[in-house]
């Protein structure tokens, strides 16, 4: 019979056994935490809480929050760990450096054991995306430093299948390489095959279908939620487009995929990681039931190195669906709405730029897909300002229908009004990952 999950035991766990683990490896945690981890605790004394008081995931709201600011200061107090750093420096056997938005870098500390469960969960999500050990698959994420890099490569290999680490740049060599050494699988972002269509356009004689690759494990920013961009992947490339590669860089690598099934991210992490939802203005906690939204708060469950309790990550959360999936796995499905900090209040309806992304992903070739919001002033607004880049194809006879066009797709999508000038191709600044700056604030 095939094998259907990479960890059965754990993927696949009812409700009630998960939650006795969870609550056992929970314990042993905090306990951990407690005595060997100099901020925690002296963040658990001076917030006055006896750790013998949480007996249960649900306790945890007794104890304060974690935040990225906290984890620099730490390292700036005593580099390069930090004073969250509970095991002894000399069981430490990686480091990757993790960037926040604002560029100040946080040093990530792995020990084997940490390393161990990281690659198990991160094989769990590329396995639930469709790899196998007969994959020949080339990886091309940053390998300086990043998670993404290195860390997804062992994950990748942890599988069984073969592992070509390639990393990014020099896109005419990748595509050679593909062709000579019968790749069938690629890992990236999911942009980075559109830039591949141009290269082989430009340099090569044959469509991307001809390069034989059956199967695409995409990750590090959204776009294959949306059903329009994904279909079109994957019948330009004859390969099956797989949201395979959701993590949070300072806390767990990889701990969520789609499966062949069900297009929704499914948790992964069990046994490592409990997930929490919490209201960002009330700070409250909110259930983990059908619909709810919040900012999602990750506590490590078996951590050594650099465990975490509590810790904000600002990405808000929507949990999907609850029951078991099809697929046999339980882990609860969910999708990233945004950053708790790039949502936008327009008279009253939470608008964020992943919607606006999507809106105008559906209107390609019409518009190149880039686009940016610029704000004068705070939440709330009563519209918004899009700079809109127009196709390259597009006459100006026919700029005004488009803006027009734009403007009600958003208005009848997102239920907001947004005022739309077009701008030419390639004219929004790229940052250095080849993505525009989705929101400016003049302000
Ligand atoms: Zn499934």
């Amino acid at each position: 019979m095939e094998r259907t999950m990479f960890n059965p035991d754990m993927e696949s766990m009812s409700e009630p056994d998960r939650k006795n683990l969870e609550r056992s490896l929970l314990l042993e945690q905090i306990d951990y935490v407690y005595s060997q981890s100099p901020m925690y605790r002296e963040k658990f004394s001076k917030a006055g809480i006896n750790k013998d008081k949480i007996k249960d995931p649900r306790d945890l709201c007794l104890l304060p929050f974690t935040t990225k600011q906290e984890l620099r200061e730490s390292q700036k107090r005593q580099p390069p760990f930090g004073d969250f750093l509970a095991a002894p420096v000399e069981q430490v056997n990686r480091v990757h450096r993790t960037s926040g938005t604002t560029g100040s870098f946080i040093y990530t500390a792995l020990t084997r054991q940490d390393l161990d469960l990281t690659h198990d969960c991160g094989a769990r999500a590329f396995w639930a995306g469709g790899l196998r050990p007969h994959h020949r698959v080339i990886h091309c994420l940053n390998y300086c430093m990043w998670m993404g890099g290195y860390t997804d490569h062992a994950n990748l290999e942890a599988t069984g299948a073969a592992v070509i680490p390639f990393g990014v740049g020099n896109s005419k060599q990748l595509i050679q390489v593909i062709k000579d050494a019968g790749i069938n699988a690629i890992s990236s972002t999911p942009s980075y095959p559109k830039h591949l269509e141009k290269v082989l356009a430009a340099e090569f004689d044959i469509k991307p279908m001809d390069l034989g690759l059956e199967l695409g494990l995409f990750g590090g920013e959204p776009g294959l939620e949306n059903p329009v961009y994904r279909e079109r992947m994957e019948a330009t490339w004859g390969m099956k487009a797989q949201n395979a590669n959701y993590g949070v860089s300072d806390v767990l690598c990889n701990f969520a995929s789609v499966c062949p099934d069900n297009y929704k991210l499914h948790f992964l992490g069990q046994g490592g990681l409990l997930v929490q939802l919490i209201d960002p203005l009330t700070l409250e906690d909110i259930p983990i039931t059908d619909g709810a939204v919040g900012e999602m708060v990750l506590t490590h469950l078996k951590k050594q190195a650099q465990p975490l309790v509590r810790y904000r990550t600002s990405d808000l959360m929507e949990i999907l669906e609850t029951g078991p999936c099809e697929c046999g796995r339980t882990g609860f499905r969910f999708r990233i709405v945004g950053r708790a900090d790039d949502m936008m209040h327009v008279k009253g309806i939470n608008v964020f730029p992943n919607g606006i992304a999507m809106v105008l992903e559906n209107m390609v070739p019409r518009v190149t897909g880039e686009f940016q919001v610029v704000l004068d002033h705070p939440s709330p607004y009563t519209s918004l300002n899009i700079k809109v880049e127009h196709g390259a194809l597009v006459g100006p006879e026919e700029m005004e229908d488009l803006k027009l066009k734009i403007e009600t797709a958003i208005k009848e999508t997102l239920n907001f009004r947004g005022i739309v000038e077009l701008v030419k191709p390639d004219s929004i600044e790229r940052t250095r990952m080849g993505k525009a700056r989705r929101v400016i604030r003049n302000y």
